[in-house]
């Protein structure tokens, strides 16, 4: 009986298979090329136009005279922060020229960082200042600028964060080539980081013209193959972002056309855009003495955090 079972269970196993044998896999039909990648969804948060350039601060780097190779300059002596001037200029001591003596010094803090604040513009740069509001006044950027510099400073004194200014003086225009010169020719025993402070502008018909209401926000500039900037660019938005609730326009750079003082500076070196002084609401915002405090100490604390982390 179990022989006659055996049996039948072969036979019944070869003419409906036993379970374990794998019924042929039904042939699929030939591969179809990948189908193409979706269209880009656009972010809602992200405007689509292109104020993502400051636009005066565009016309100045395409009014240099440089050769245009100068785009690819990476010079970041990361691991030599001191280099010798390359020219006959004498290197500058912190000291000189706005640089810290932190009083009272945090009795913790040891400085892993010279942090060279750039205050972007002067009184003598065209433009760069918002059409009249209801009051009469303007905001005019380089003011802005160094208002925000001004309370950083305030809070990088007291933890003993060592900074060196680049620009103290106002009466200037855009003096992009002294500003990255001095910041370089620092010589300090610590590695350095370059960080310009400034607010934006998005297209308009003429300077007493608003942009459009959509152009808002705060974006971080970095030099496009500089890992460490990156780094340093998207600390300084994330806390821009969380202390003021404006729009995140996220992390920016380009290859060619990129501003001047990212891609000259001998060192890791970040811009940010604390806001469009030509958005008739965001200006408002600007003009907020709450509103600069937050836009300060967001950068106070991005300085920390990397003080506290290194990079
Ligand atoms: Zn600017």
């Amino acid at each position: 009986m179990k022989e006659f079972l055996e049996k039948l269970t072969d036979l019944l196993a070869s003419i409906f298979g036993d379970g374990r044998r794998r019924r042929p896999i039904p042939q699929r039909p030939p591969e179809l090329p990948p189908a193409p990648p979706p269209p880009p969804i656009a972010d809602p948060d992200e405007p689509q136009d292109s104020s993502d350039v400051d636009p005066d601060d565009g016309v100045v780097i395409s009014h240099e005279s440089e050769p245009t190779d100068t785009d690819e300059e990476n010079p970041e002596f990361e691991d030599n922060p001191a280099p010798p001037p390359t020219d006959d200029e004498p290197p500058i001591e912190l000291d000189d020229n706005g640089g810290s003596v932190p009083t009272p010094p945090h009795p913790e803090h040891i400085a892993r960082y010279v942090w060279c604040l750039d205050p972007g513009h002067g009184s003598k740069t065209a433009g760069k200042r918002s059409p009249k509001l209801a009051d009469g006044e303007r905001l005019m950027e380089y003011k802005f600028n160094r208002d925000i510099l001004g309370r950083i400073t305030n809070q990088l004194d007291l933890l003993g964060i060592r900074y060196y200014v680049t620009v103290p003086e106002t009466d200037v225009g855009n003096f992009l080539q002294e500003r990255v010169n001095r910041a370089n020719r620092l010589s300090v025993n610590i590695p350095k980081i370059f960080v310009s402070i400034h607010c934006n502008a998005g297209p308009a018909r003429s300077i007493n013209d608003w942009t459009d209401d959509n152009v808002r926000g705060i974006e971080t500039w970095h030099f496009h193959r500089s890992t460490k900037g990156k780094k340093i660019a998207g600390i300084f938005q994330r806390h821009l972002i969380e202390q003021t609730g404006f729009r995140n326009r996220h992390l920016r750079s380009k290859v060619t056309g990129q501003f001047y003082v990212l891609r000259a500076t001998r060192m890791p070196a970040i811009l940010t855009e604390s806001g469009f002084f030509n958005n008739r609401f965001e200006v408002i915002e600007l003009m907020k003495d709450s509103v600069r405090q937050k836009i300060a100490d967001a950068h106070v604390l991005a300085i920390q955090e990397i003080e506290r982390n290194g990079l």
